[in-house]
């Protein structure tokens, strides 16, 4: 059966749903059909639910930035609520500090959103790590600093990353109107990696301080300090600064209004769709789904545009047929032919229940974990712990949810192998909050294979690096080779690689604005009778 449309999405991820939000916002839904394989929305940043009483899990994501009135997440998910939508305030709840612990050495150092880094253990810092974590206030107060303008910038870019001379040209005039002393020292800073401006702060590695800094960038860019590009690795780093935030109730609680609005709006979205083909048609872009309970096959018939929340991985890993002129296309080629020799990264997720005990008041809702020296090679990373504050409806009585992630090599994961992990994870949180874990389950990269698609489990989209940052992206567009009207648009992790939920929600407005020629801030300030119940 062929079906025609005007935008197709692919994906319910936190890209797609971003996308499809703007087009219910801009009274455009009735014209989009978004197809997801899973399920549930929110891919990498969804959830999954177990057990009677159902309990709800968030499967990979659970920290969000950006979420204050005016901000970039708050503004997409306020825009056009849907009907019974939680304000924004009722479902973004903020997390005050990260808790960073050793184990092995019984410390644990705190960093505050209002720039402080305290010390937490039963024994007092010695001189060297007193004189490193006041090092580390600075870096940090710098690298905020930095980042500030980065993210005033990012706003105005419109189209990231850029694709013609046009979006160069508007590059350099953004870059015309920033301070003279940001001139001097953009060329430069582009340039640096984090570790270098580490070492500008006296901050060496193997100590305390620089600890920390590679703890964040694991979680933020999925990188280390040697790898991280600078002026990336600043606003990873300023994520405390920035206000960090999880959902009330998980991000079930986020992503179930943007689609609700969709429909509301008369958007199509049809879960249980794996799209296994896209081609070339002389009207469009040709789009086969199949139904994962059914086998049955459809097609779709794009007209203006396609939004692929795909990852470059699956795009390079047969998706078009070999013959269509989609793959003469040599910059995509290329970076199709690198994704697939790239072994990017993969997670290991471990969800479980873990006794609220009553002097836990203060347990700390974002908390990351540093290996011990006698934890298998695999799991020498951070551990990245989230829990829910215990007034959370998503906590059964007694207990509260817990999901932590760390950062694997994107390969098979033996029997053997995930149990070792799975108990040596559980010491380690156990011992760090000293509280027993229930109902313990694990995820490895083959369950987020399954689970979003992604080949080999790689989840980060391509590890974030000097030569694949900014304006040596891959493509984020390829127009069709006669219609140069129709576009395909890439979203997702694959335009900001390993960048987190709000890029590739940025990722999902900028492909809707170049799919529509409306703008992001345009849609925003209207209101669309549902939120008053007409
Ligand atoms: C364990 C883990 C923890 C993380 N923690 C954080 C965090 O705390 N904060 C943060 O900001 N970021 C975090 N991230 C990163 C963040 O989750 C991702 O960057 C973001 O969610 C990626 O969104 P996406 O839209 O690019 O892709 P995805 O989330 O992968 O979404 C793609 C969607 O497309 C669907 N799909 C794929 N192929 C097809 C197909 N052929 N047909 C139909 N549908 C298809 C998938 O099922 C999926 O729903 C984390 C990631 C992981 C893995």
């Amino acid at each position: 059966m062929r079906k025609e449309t005007s935008f197709l999405i692919v994906g319910a991820g936190a890209a797609g749903c971003a996308a499809a939000k703007c087009f219910a916002a801009a009274r455009l839904a009735p014209e989009v059909v978004l197809l997801e394989q899973h399920s549930e929305p929110g891919g990498s940043a969804g959830y999954f639910s177990r057990g009677g009483p159902r309990r709800t899990f968030d499967a990979g994501a659970t920290q969000l930035i950006e979420c204050q009135s005016g901000q970039l997440q708050e503004l997409l998910y306020s825009m056009c609520p849907a009907k019974d939508q939680k304000a924004s305030w009722e479902l973004f709840e903020p997390i005050p500090q990260i808790s960073q612990h050793w184990n092995e050495q019984n410390c644990a150092v705190i960093l505050r959103s209002d720039g402080r880094v305290i010390w937490s253990s039963q024994r007092s810092a010695t001189e060297e790590e007193e004189k490193d974590l006041r090092r580390l206030e600075k870096f940090l107060a710098m690298s905020g600093k930095e980042a500030d303008w980065m993210w005033q910038l990012l706003k105005e870019i419109p189209r990231f990353p850029p694709q013609s001379w046009a979006d160069i040209k508007r590059a350099l005039e953004l870059f015309g109107k920033v301070p003279w002393i940001k001139k001097i020292s953009f060329p430069v800073l582009f340039f640096l990696n984090a570790e270098k401006m580490l070492r500008l702060y006296g901050i060496r590695p193997n100590s305390l301080a620089y600890d920390v800094v590679a703890g964040l960038l694991v979680d933020t860019t999925q990188s280390s300090p040697q790898k991280s590009p600078w002026l990336a690795a600043a606003m990873g780093i300023s994520i405390i600064r920035r206000g960090l935030f999880r959902c009330r109730k998980g991000m079930r609680g986020y992503f179930r209004p943007l689609l609700s609005s969709f429909e509301q709006n008369g958007g199509v979205y049809t879960p249980h769709s794996q799209v296994i083909r896209l081609e070339t048609h002389p009207d469009g872009f040709l789009v086969t789904s199949r139904d994962s309970r059914s086998g049955e096959l459809a097609e779709h018939l794009v007209r203006s545009a396609a939004l692929l929340n795909l990852t470059i991985w699956d795009i390079a890993s047969g998706l078009i047929p070999p013959e269509d002129p989609l793959n003469k296309n040599k910059v995509f080629k290329t970076w199709s032919a690198r994704a697939a020799q790239n072994k990017g990264w993969g997670a290991f997720a471990l969800y479980a229940l873990v006794e609220d005990k009553p002097e836990w008041d203060d347990v700390p809702q974002y908390l990351q974990l540093f290996p011990s020296s006698t934890d298998p090679q695999a799991l020498q990373t951070p551990l990245y712990v989230s829990i829910p504050a215990r007034s959370d409806q998503a906590n059964p009585s007694g207990f509260r949810v817990l999901t932590a992630t760390l950062h694997v090599a994107a390969e098979d994961v033996s029997e053997q192998e995930r149990s070792t992990w799975k108990q040596v994870l559980m010491a380690r949180i156990s011992a760090a909050l000293n509280a027993r874990l229930e109902s313990v389950e694990t995820a490895t990269p083959a369950t987020f294979a399954r689970y979003t698609a992604r080949k080999n489990g790689q989840v980060g989209g391509i590890p974030l690096a000097l030569k694949n940052f900014m304006f040596f992206a891959p493509p984020s567009q390829l127009t069709h080779p006669t219609n140069k009207k129709c576009k395909l648009l890439l979203i997702g992790d694959t335009v900001f690689p390993g960048q987190g939920v709000v890029a590739c929600s940025v990722s999902g407005i900028a492909a809707f604005e170049r799919a529509t020629n409306l703008t992001f801030q345009s849609i925003q300030g209207k209101t669309f009778g549902l939120a008053n119940g007409q």
